[in-house]
Parts: structure tokens; C-alpha cells; sequence
């Protein structure tokens, strides 16, 4: 029998996560990066070459059987051209949607999913519409944000003006602050033939804008309904297949959607030891077209992400029960350089036993 072989944009930890889930079911990914030394180098072939030259992902695709993404800033156009000769998911498509956030809040809009308000920047003189947003508002470049660039908080309409021109005044949409009391988010997945399975939501503390842990799952029976509702729709409306990540506020009045994601998620990362099966696994299920895995949590697992520089490995395994995930980055400010993960069958007991570890992660930055 031959291998099944799976093509994958992008060679960062979410590529190298990919790969190393497809090792047990025999299932070999080739990878594409600009960089030869990315993280997902270290465990699969990697091809070098700009993620959105056409002729680069032509290669990819001659080499594999079916191709999928691990980052979303890819160009569409060059996904496109595959899709004569090769099978691409999720369909480019949804990854245009996913590139815009306008795009993503008007397709949000039309299925009834709630978002904050919003409105349009293309021009400083759109800085006055804004107003009715009150403040302080959020300005967001449409395309090419992501852990928390590519947007300010502003007070006024002189402030917004001024942080759409430090953007770069590109398009771009002011929103509304939204109150929130939690932020969580719903990971689902949908292989071949509309078969469908959902993670539990997860709870997300973010820290500038970067996912700092996740702790799921976020018990509570009546969001999870309707959140994996609006997913169905999504993954529905946009004929999806993959893993589809969204991020929701949740607030006194119940979930409002802020982004999605048309990949595996960080805020997914605890699955590989939480779930029955893990998002990565689920992923390449769905785009090979094979039976999807439960998405069942085992008990309650939290995630830390391990940012800047990796904490000394030692210090971390001599905590009972940590899974440590190095992605093979080398050290800088923010970055995201692995994470590790804690599995409990109580709740309470999990955030207790995660504050060694929290301590072990602050020394280490210091
Ligand atoms: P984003 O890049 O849209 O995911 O935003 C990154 C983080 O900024 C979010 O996870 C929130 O913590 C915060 N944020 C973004 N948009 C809003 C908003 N409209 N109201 C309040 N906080 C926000």
C-alpha cells in the first residue's frame, strides 16, 4: 500500500505538530517554508520557497498527494492554481475569508453569528463613522494581523486617525471594545462526506494580545451548543474540511465571535495529550478524507505557552505530569518557542498543579 502523502504550507510549529501527528498513522508530509531551519524542518522533508509563488507551491503539490495550510497568510491565487491537479483544504476559499477580517465579519453577519459592531476604514475620513462605536474603539488592519498586531486601542477620533496612519493606512475596520468577562474558543472539524466532530470550548487568557494558556473545557453546555452550531454554518457555508478554530468573547449576554482560523489553533494545543484525538491528528483525518477521531477531552487539560525562550527542559519534567513541547526556535522577546500541558481528571487540582510550572516559566524570563 503507499503512503498517503500530505503537503503542508507553512513549516512552523503548527507544520511540525502536523507532521509528528502524522508519524503514527503513516502518513508523510512534506512541508514548504521560506526558511530551511523552520521547526517543522527538524521532523519532515521542507521544501524552501516563497509561500506564495506559484511555482514553489507546484512542486509541493507534485510530490503529494493533497495539500493543506498551517498558516493562513498564504496567497490565495497561488492555492487556486493547485486545484486543477491536486485536492487543497481547506478550500482557498475560506482562507480568503480568513485573511479579512471584514470579509470574516460580513460572512459572520449573514449567518446570524454575533461580532462586535464594526465599521470600514479605508480612508481617514471614515475615522468620523466610528464615533457611533464609542470608545475606546479597537482599530484592526483588515489583512496580516495576528498575536495582536496590526491593531491599537484608541480614545478618539484624533487617536484612530493616528493609529490608522501608523498602520500604515491600509484598509483596515475600527470595532467596538467589547466587555468581556472570558474569552474562549470552539475548535471543530469537518472530514469528507460532512462528518463532523467538536472539541470542547476552550477558556484563553491572552497577555499583549498573545495566547498566554488555555484551560478546557469550559463547561457549559448551553455556549457549547450554540457555538458549535455557528461552526456547523460556517463549515457548512464555506464546504470546509480541516480544522476550523474560532475565537469568542464571552460576555453577559453570551458569545460574540471575534476571529477564525482555517488551521489548527494554538489554543487547540492541549488535544495532543487532552482529547481522545488531537487537532493535528483530526486535521490530516479530514484532509485525507478518513473516519474523524473522537473529540472527546480526557478530563481537564491546561496549556501554557512557553514564550521568549524555553525554560530549562529539566526544571519543567521534574514537575509530575508536564508534557513539554520544544518547537526547536532559537530565543526572542514574544516568540513562541514551545508550550506544555497538564491533563487532570479534577479541575481544581489541574490549576493547582499548574503553579509550579507557572513558576518554573516566570524565573526562567527573568
Ligand atoms: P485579535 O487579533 O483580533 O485576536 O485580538 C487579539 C486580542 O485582543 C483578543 O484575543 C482580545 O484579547 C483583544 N481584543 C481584540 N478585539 C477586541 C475587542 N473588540 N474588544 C476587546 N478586546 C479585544
Amino acid at each position: 500500500m503507499t503512503r498517503p502523502r500530505v503537503g503542508i504550507v507553512g513549516a512552523g510549529q503548527l507544520g511540525r505538530m502536523l507532521a509528528l501527528a502524522g508519524y503514527p498513522l503513516g502518513v508523510d508530509c512534506t512541508l514548504l517554508d521560506t526558511s530551511a531551519d523552520a521547526p517543522g524542518a527538524q521532523v519532515a522533508p521542507l521544501m524552501q520557497g516563497e509561500l506564495g509563488d506559484h511555482a514553489a507551491l507546484a512542486k509541493l503539490a507534485e510530490r503529494v498527494d493533497v495539500v493543506t495550510i498551517e498558516i493562513e497568510n498564504v496567497a490565495v491565487g497561488a492555492l487556486e492554481s493547485l486545484q486543477g491537479s491536486r485536492e487543497v483544504f481547506p478550500p482557498p476559499a475560506a482562507v480568503a475569508v480568513a485573511q479579512d477580517r471584514l470579509a470574516e465579519k460580513t460572512l459572520f453577519h449573514s449567518l446570524g453569528i454575533p461580532t462586535a459592531e464594526f465599521v470600514r476604514i479605508d480612508f481617514e475620513a471614515d475615522a468620523d463613522a466610528a464615533h457611533a462605536l464609542g470608545w475606546p474603539a479597537i482599530v484592526k488592519t483588515r489583512r496580516m494581523g495576528y498575536d495582536g498586531r496590526g491593531q491599537r486601542v484608541v480614545s478618539s477620533r484624533a487617536e484612530l486617525g493616528a493609529a490608522w496612519r501608523e498602520l500604515g493606512a491600509v484598509p483596515s475596520i475600527a470595532e467596538a471594545f467589547v466587555k468581556f468577562e472570558r474569552e474562549v474558543s470552539l475548535i471543530a472539524v469537518q472530514g469528507a462526506n460532512d462528518e463532523r466532530a467538536f472539541y470542547p470550548l476552550a477558556e484563553n487568557v491572552h497577555r499583549d494580545g498573545i495566547l498566554a494558556s488555555t484551560v478546557a473545557p469550559y463547561l457549559d453546555a448551553e455556549l457549547q451548543r450554540q457555538a458549535e452550531q455557528w461552526l456547523e454554518a460556517i463549515m457548512t457555508k464555506l464546504r470546509y474540511r480541516g480544522v476550523l478554530a474560532v475565537e469568542f468573547f464571552h460576555t453577559k449576554t453570551g458569545l460574540v465571535a471575534n476571529e477564525m482560523a482555517p488551521r489548527v489553533h494554538n489554543s487547540g494545543h492541549w488535544t495532543i495529550e487532552g482529547a481522545e484525538t488531537s487537532q493535528f491528528e483530526n486535521h490530516l483525518r479530514a484532509v485525507l478524507g478518513w473516519p474523524l477521531g473522537s473529540a472527546r477531552a480526557r478530563g481537564h487539560a491546561a496549556m501554557l505557552n512557553l514564550l521568549g525562550r524555553m525554560p530549562p527542559r529539566d526544571a519543567l519534567l521534574s514537575i509530575a505530569g508536564v508534557h513539554v513541547h520544544d518547537y526547536g526556535k532559537g530565543p526572542r522577546p514574544a516568540r513562541k518557542v514551545g508550550h506544555c500541558t497538564l491533563v487532570d481528571s479534577d479541575r481544581e487540582r489541574l490549576l493547582e498543579r499548574l503553579k509550579p510550572v507557572r513558576a518554573v516559566i516566570s524565573r526562567s524570563n527573568q
